[in-house]
């Protein structure tokens, strides 16, 4: 069976088509994977060319429609071919997560004009790049969907300025887009996960010299639900706010962290 055949949305022939960035692994591979599950085709975007391609696989092993881009979302050139790329294999792109990410922690007294410069191009101008070449689509079509990955950095957090400063204005990117570009039937909604099991939070824990399990077992401690994220419980809230459905739900950001707070 295809993807087409097994479509879960009723409301419209052809598949809706998603570009996922930063998709090859983490809470990104999980969302294309759920978006495909969903009866999306995926456009499976990350400078991680191998992983990418791992991760569009598995979509089409399991009948789905899937194609694989290396790119990196925060060059400009690379982040409008991503989207034309997927469009021309896929078909127009209507729903965009803004998923790729990476951190550079340190103090802000320690920390470097690279560092600084390297999380806000990847997060701020690969989002607004990304979502600059997909809304053409979107009008084109009066339908869309954008989500952006937020975090509960975005509310401050220490030896995060660069992160924390870039979560943040993707909160008020969100909130603009959901502005300009409603009467075209396009919603646009933040997502920001608290404590998710991925290699960016091992990352973390071994900066620190954390022992992972015992970081985990902290970490979930301090959760109201007693538990860890699971890059799925990311992508159960991103299938929602891209459905068909979800359409009166825009300009918000939804906390996904186990309780009120991180
Ligand atoms: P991971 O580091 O596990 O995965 C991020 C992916 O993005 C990697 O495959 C990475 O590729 C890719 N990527 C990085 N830079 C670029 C770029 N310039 N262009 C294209 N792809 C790129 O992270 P997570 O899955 O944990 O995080 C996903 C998103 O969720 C991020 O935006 C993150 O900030 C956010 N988030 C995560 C939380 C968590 O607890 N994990 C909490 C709150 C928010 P490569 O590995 O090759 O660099």
């Amino acid at each position: 069976m295809t993807a087409s055949d097994s479509s879960a949305d009723s409301s419209s022939r052809t598949p809706r088509v998603a570009l996922v960035s930063g998709a090859a692994r983490g809470i990104g591979a999980a969302i294309a994977q759920r978006l495909a599950a969903d009866g999306m085709s995926v456009g499976v975007v990350d400078v991680d060319e191998g992983g990418s391609a791992r991760i569009a696989n598995a979509i089409v092993e399991r009948g789905g429609r899937a194609v694989a881009v290396s790119a990196d979302v925060a060059d400009e050139a690379a982040a409008a071919h991503a989207v034309e790329r997927v469009s021309a294999e896929l078909g127009p792109v209507t729903v965009l997560v803004n998923n790729a990410g990476i951190i550079r922690d340190n103090l802000l007294f320690k920390m470097s004009v690279d560092d600084w410069d390297a999380v806000l191009n990847v997060h701020l101008r690969g989002a607004f790049l990304l979502t600059r070449a997909a809304q053409a689509h979107m009008v084109q079509a009066k339908w869309g969907r954008v989500v952006n990955l937020s975090s509960t950095s975005a509310l401050g957090n220490r030896g995060q300025v660069n992160y924390a400063t870039a979560k943040a204005g993707l909160q008020g990117f969100t909130k603009t887009l959901a502005i300009e570009l409603g009467r075209f039937g396009v919603t646009a909604n933040a997502v920001s996960p608290g404590f998710i099991v991925t290699d960016m939070t091992r990352a973390t824990a071994a900066r620190i010299g954390a022992d992972w399990d015992d970081y985990v077992q902290q970490r979930a401690a301090a959760i109201p639900v007693g538990r860890a994220g699971q890059p799925e419980d990311i992508a159960h809230t991103v299938s929602f706010l891209v459905s068909e459905g979800a359409g009166f739900v825009s300009g918000q950001v939804v906390y996904v962290a186990g309780g009120p707070r991180a």
